[in-house]
């Protein structure tokens, strides 16, 4: 397939990248485990640790034309696309730019581990365009920003960034794992290096664990070259169910994402709810923004219910809904952040960033926004 740019979203994530299975003509792709292949005269030496077999190789061409990207790699966890991704643009000496609220993983990874590689960061105060200008100095070699965030849902604007950076020589980096890329295509903006938990809406049925990173060939390569030697490549099996999985991304998600703004306008009215945080509501602070640069607002939402009702005995009390860390699966899940993603941080750090005890995040799934609706009724009273 050569010109996948003129394929529509579902014709590329049906099609781009199968395998062809040339023996037997079936009508998915076939699953080559091996981890040895014979020489032969071109210069490709296939092993899964080189992120080259078979089904590696032709996963990364659908993901770089979900993202319009020239190349993409995949990997055994989101984090370690994240990890092997910072570390192939940061040296010793170096320094990075993270936007203020981040994926929890990330944030530990920064602050764990960069003071060990002698690298320097810095964190924005919020995210307006003049925390990130303030930031910047001169061994600044990365700006890194996650638009939608977790669990607040605030939005960055992907283009003023991407230009900032441009004018002073520094890589991009987004997290797009929330929005995934039927949502939100950040190249379209500037941004140069795209990031994904594919555990979460790539993969969207809580069963794979993934991560994935789309670039330009030259980007791709760096990165390549330190991943050999970190060893993060996801196993054939597992890559063949993400392929699968992919196959009704755009589906599953553009479901996910009209769920969500159903269920937050129906939270927003509902008068057992103090606030709702949804970039697809006009009361969100970043509506235009998120008009701007998202195709549509994606299938997470974070809520506040009045004062004293019990989050905890609310979630307790539903019985479609489930409680869960992980999110973006087709069933819909909620869970408390105070209580476990965010339970590391102290009571202070939380309300710096706006983490209230009463928060509950939502993973909307593709049931029917009636039966979720009735579930939350049923929970409330
Ligand atoms: C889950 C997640 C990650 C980490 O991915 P893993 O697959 O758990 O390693 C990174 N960023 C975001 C936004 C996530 O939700």
């Amino acid at each position: 397939m050569k010109s996948h740019n003129k394929l529509g979203i579902n014709t590329i994530c049906t099609h781009v990248g199968e395998v062809k299975d040339e023996q037997f003509k079936g009508a998915i792709s076939p699953i080559y485990l091996s981890t040895s292949y014979e020489f032969d005269n071109v210069d490709v030496k296939r092993y899964p640790r080189y992120f080259n077999t078979p089904n590696q190789e032709m996963l990364c061409k659908k993901i770089a034309a979900l993202e319009k990207t020239e190349n993409a790699l995949i990997f055994g966890s989101g984090m370690a696309a994240v990890s092997t991704t910072l570390l192939a643009f940061l040296h010793k000496g170096d320094h990075i730019v993270l936007q203020q609220t981040l994926y929890g993983g990330t944030y530990n990874f920064v602050v764990e581990e960069f003071d060990k590689f002698g690298i320097e960061y810095s964190f924005t105060k919020d995210l307006s365009i003049e925390s990130f200008q303030k930031e910047i100095k001169e061994n600044t070699k990365v700006l890194y920003i996650e638009t939608p965030s977790n669990p607040l849902l605030t939005v960055t604007d992907m283009e003023a960034v991407a230009n900032l950076a441009k004018k002073n020589g520094i890589v991009t980096m987004i997290d797009n794992t929330f929005a995934s890329p039927i949502n939100q295509t950040p190249i379209d903006f500037g941004i140069d290096i795209m990031l994904h938990s594919a555990t979460k809406y790539m993969g969207g049925h809580s069963d794979i664990l993934a991560g994935a990173v789309a670039a330009s060939n030259e980007h791709i390569d760096i990165i390549w070259n330190i991943a050999k030697n970190l060893g993060g490549s996801l196993s054939d099996f597992t890559v063949w169910m993400l392929e699968r999985s992919l196959k009704t991304m755009n589906l599953r998600v553009k479901c996910q994402s009209e769920n969500a703004l159903n269920m937050a306008l129906y939270l927003d009215k509902n008068p057992l709810v103090s606030r709702v945080y949804y970039p697809g509501l006009e009361s969100h602070p970043n509506y235009a923004l998120a008009k701007k640069q998202m195709k549509n607002f994606g299938g997470m939402l974070s809520f506040e219910l009045k004062e004293g009702i019990d989050a905890m005995a609310f979630m307790n009390k539903l019985e479609l809904i489930k409680p869960s860390m992980s999110l973006a699966g087709v069933e819909s899940t909620m869970l408390s952040p105070t209580q476990t993603s965010h339970a590391l941080l102290s009571p202070e750090e939380r309300e710096n960033q706006g983490i209230k005890d009463g928060l509950i995040r939502f993973s909307v799934g593709i049931e029917e926004t009636k039966d979720l609706i009735a579930d939350i009724e049923q929970a409330l009273k």
